[in-house]
């Protein structure tokens, strides 16, 4: 059951396969029900695939029911960035599945008839004046490499824009907005179901082993005995979440626990266009108001367990950006556990004959991690071309593997913090669109 305030306005049904109705055989196994599982087995059921989908919890109760709902195009890692490492060519051909990404948002949205509460219009807020060069100067890139023209604000505009005069300048995009992730992950679900795949939620991937030709995909449903399910492929769509299952992605993917808190609907809304706003800040800050009116505010990161009182890690956030909104009760907060690469490039590739892996989408991941499970399920079918772009993205493991993840996460927060408070210039790249958003 969410806990979020999406749930107020979306709610995956119960699953049409009993769940005592386990295969013993599927062609395709996906562990992981949110957005990218959810989206490959959607277009792996249409093209006719037997896919069950393996969810330890309920259907979306990961990173893509819960998260800030804000639908950023291009790649989380920009295209300067990209450039430099991969070379013009591949950072075209990113910048187009980046584009790609967004426009599939909108055509299942459209083909499922599912609004999902969409408004348009994205904000990137500039925490110093460094910031705002940055940002300056990516708008001119994107301009002259792609002839996208984000519309540049000044501390007055801004201003206007947002309602709070904490920022310095920002840059406006109009091809990307906000929706309730909640209910996209909804329609979703329901399509899938519809095309024939098979939902196991509350029912658990203990390991897998993969042989030439076919895998085995050891589930355990809760309360249950250990099942096997033979399959010719499998998709690991664990993301942050994933533990103790493949070693290739947990060295590569660190979970980080991001928050969320929603107001009570308010009388005025401070965005008066009702973009979704984010900021320049390394351990950013990102909000908007939602249909309902109220402000879904993202603000502090933690590693581990989830902290008992969200709401009041989030308040502080809040009342700095909006001191004129710190009577306005907090109707609901919760926390979510996304999952960030060394390089913030998403890590989708195939381990090996019949073994996927999509996860890592640090912090971008509405538009890209649903794209992602398209193009694994295109390269399920034979078409690897949009999967070998993406496995040309460097994401190298953290240095130690698993045992270290914990400290350095820490050790990470608690540096890009100080740089944050020391309003130090973001690593390790200009340009707005690559902060630390996670
Ligand atoms: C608080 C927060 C805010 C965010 N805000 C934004 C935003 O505004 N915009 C944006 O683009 N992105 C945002 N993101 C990131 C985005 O939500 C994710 O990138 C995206 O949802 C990833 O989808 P996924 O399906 O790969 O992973 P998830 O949605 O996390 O799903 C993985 C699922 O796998 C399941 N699982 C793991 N291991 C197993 C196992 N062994 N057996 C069975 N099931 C298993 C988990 O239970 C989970 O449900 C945010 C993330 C968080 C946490």
């Amino acid at each position: 059951m969410s806990d979020t305030v999406y749930a107020e306005d979306a709610a995956v049904p119960a699953p049409e396969t009993p769940a005592d109705a386990l295969p013993e055989r599927a062609d395709v196994v996906i562990v992981g029900g949110g957005l990218t599982g959810l989206s490959a087995a959607y277009h792996l059921a249409l093209a006719g695939r037997n896919v069950a989908v393996i969810e330890a919890n309920g259907i979306g109760e990961g990173a893509s029911g819960r998260n800030g709902g804000q639908l950023h195009p291009g790649q989380r890692r920009d295209q300067i960035w990209l450039t430099k490492h991969l070379g013009e060519t591949l950072a075209d051909e990113l910048w187009e599945l980046g584009e790609e990404a967004v426009g599939l948002v909108h055509t299942l949205r459209a083909e499922f008839g599912a609004d999902c509460d969409f408004r348009p219009g994205l904000i990137d807020a500039a925490h110093t004046p460094a910031a705002f060069d940055d940002i300056r100067s990516y708008a001119d890139h994107l301009y002259e490499r792609y002839g996208v023209t984000p519309e540049i604000m000044d501390r007055a505009e801004l201003a206007a824009a947002i309602g709070t005069e904490r920022y310095v300048g920002g840059a406006h995009d109009s091809t990307g907005g906000h929706l309730n992730p909640l209910a996209l992950v909804t329609a979703l679900a329901e399509a899938a179901e519809k095309a024939g795949a098979h939902l196991f939620p509350m029912t658990t991937a203990e390991g897998y082993t993969a042989g030439p030709g076919s895998v085995t995909v050891t589930v355990r449903r809760r309360g249950a005995r250990a099942h096997e399910i033979a399959a010719d492929a499998v998709l690991l769509a664990g993301n942050g979440y994933l533990s103790g299952l493949e070693p290739r992605i947990e060295t590569r993917v660190l979970p980080l626990v991001n928050h969320i808190a929603a107001t009570e609907p308010l009388d005025i809304s401070p965005i008066p266009g009702g973009e979704a706003v984010a900021d320049t800040r390394a351990v950013i800050r990102y909000f908007r108001v939602d249909a309902e009116n109220r402000l879904i505010f993202g603000g502090g990161e933690s590693y581990g367990p989830v902290a008992a009182d969200v709401a009041a890690i989030v308040r502080p956030y809040i009342d700095e950006v909006y001191p004129q909104l710190k009577d306005v009760p907090i109707a609901a907060a919760w926390s979510g556990t996304l999952g960030i690469t060394r390089t913030r490039c998403p890590y989708i590739r195939r381990l090996q004959p019949g073994v996927y892996a999509a996860a890592g989408f640090s912090g971008q991941g509405l538009g890209l991690a649903t794209f992602a499970g398209k193009v694994i399920a295109e390269a399920i079918g034979g078409d690897t071309g949009r999967l070998d772009v993406f496995a040309h993205m460097p994401v190298p493991p953290f240095p130690g593997g698993t045992r270290f993840l914990g400290p350095l996460a820490v050790l990470a927060m608690t540096w890009f913090s100080i740089r944050d408070r020391l309003a130090l210039p973001q690593i390790p790249r200009p340009g707005a669109a690559d902060q630390s958003r996670d």
